[in-house]
């Protein structure tokens, strides 16, 4: 960011006001021209990127420094793929209709509520509402310059956001860990090092919002768990992941949310398959022991209560949700569009989606 003169400082609503990031960002970039957007929502949503990105062309800016959470991170990440990308709709590259710029906007993050772990990464997820739709979408060019991790920032963070965060984390890891054995020791004890990590911090930090070092725990952990480390040789599921984004853009709920009423659903519909790595897990992370059929049953339900003691719901009844509905809906915008197979198995079609949504109601 040193040599570009013309900055878009990308933020969310009113949160960088509040702790003071707004504030030190002005001070440090007081010798650039900055251009601000706020208004950058949870779940982005195109129609307020495009928004940005006209901005973004109009005023040649050589830089975007995003500066909130993980959708306004996401939300410049699409702006600096969009950028040069000189056909009317960049909504195509998403759709995979349309091959990616050869060079996208440089970018930078300052992480503010850490979870999702995009400041770490190259991938971003973005809604089209008028459509209904949830797109993830990943590209070598899309690593950020730097990012800024100051756990002091999350301080203001609600108890709920703070939930959201620890929970969306959480999964990111078991995305990535229960899956067939993989013959990989070293990846499963990283991913134990950051479940059992984020699982005993979990409380404290929800009692000690103010405490510096569970924020800076919380905060690296976020970060490690979807930096790609953990996935690098061996196979990944992200099954939950795909259908909470589908009920996501339906109903506009909370990602973490949306994981954690689907996670249990999947692991079960794929039991026989991810039995020995469940097991494994409610032995080395929750310190049960038992035979492998009864600990990898444990493994689901310890970890809906570790959800459900966060105050985070698992099942649909609990915010007042017809799974039945949720399910024909998920189906019916599935079913307009072309879909693989979910899960490292490749198990997981249109009507396992129905069945996991309906055991969770
Ligand atoms: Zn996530």
């Amino acid at each position: 960011m040193k040599n570009e003169k013309k900055i878009l400082l990308l933020c969310g609503k009113e949160s960088i006001k509040k702790n003071g990031v707004l504030e030190q960002i002005r001070k440090a970039l007081q010798d650039k021209e900055v251009i601000e957007f706020f208004g950058i929502e949870q779940n982005p949503d195109i129609e307020t990127c495009m928004k940005a990105l006209e901005i973004a062309r109009k005023e040649n800016i050589e830089f975007i420094l995003a500066a909130g959470g993980g959708s306004v991170i996401d939300a410049a990440k699409y702006i600096a793929l969009a950028f040069y990308y000189e056909k009317k709709d960049p909504w195509q590259i998403l759709l995979k209709n349309e091959t990616e710029p050869n060079r996208v906007l440089p970018f930078g993050c300052i992480q503010t509520v850490p979870g999702s772990g995009t400041e770490f990464n190259n991938a971003f997820v973005l809604s089209n509402r008028s459509k209904k739709l949830k797109i993830s979408f990943y590209s070598h060019k899309l690593y950020p310059r730097f990012s800024v991790l100051d756990p002091e920032t999350t301080f203001t963070l609600s108890q709920k956001q703070t939930a959201f965060g620890i929970v969306d984390m959480f999964v990111h890891v078991l995305e990535q860990y229960i899956t067939w054995p993989r013959k990989a020791p070293l990846q499963d004890r990283l991913g134990e090092a950051l479940l059992v990590t984020i699982k005993e911090i979990a409380h404290d930090l929800l009692a000690n919002p103010n405490d510096y070092e569970l924020r800076a725990t919380s905060m690296w952990c976020a970060a490690q768990a979807a930096s790609g480390q953990l996935s690098r040789g061996v196979p990944t599921d992200w099954a939950t992941h795909f259908i909470g984004h589908e009920i996501t853009a339906l109903y506009d709920l909370t990602h973490a949310q949306t994981l954690a009423l689907i996670l249990g659903g999947v692991w079960e519909w794929n039991f026989e398959y991810k039995k020995k790595m469940l097991a494994q897990y409610a032995n080395r992370v929750w310190g049960m022991v038992g035979d492998e059929d009864l600990l990898a049953k444990m493994a689901i339900i310890e970890t809906d209560n570790f959800f459900e003691s966060l105050g985070v719901p698992t099942r649909f009844s609990s915010l007042s949700l017809d799974a039945k509905k949720v399910a024909a809906d998920v189906i019916s915008n599935l079913s307009k569009r072309e879909f693989t197979p979910l899960g490292e198995n490749r198990s997981i079609n249109i009507n396992a989606i129905k069945e996991i949504i309906l055991s969770r109601s």
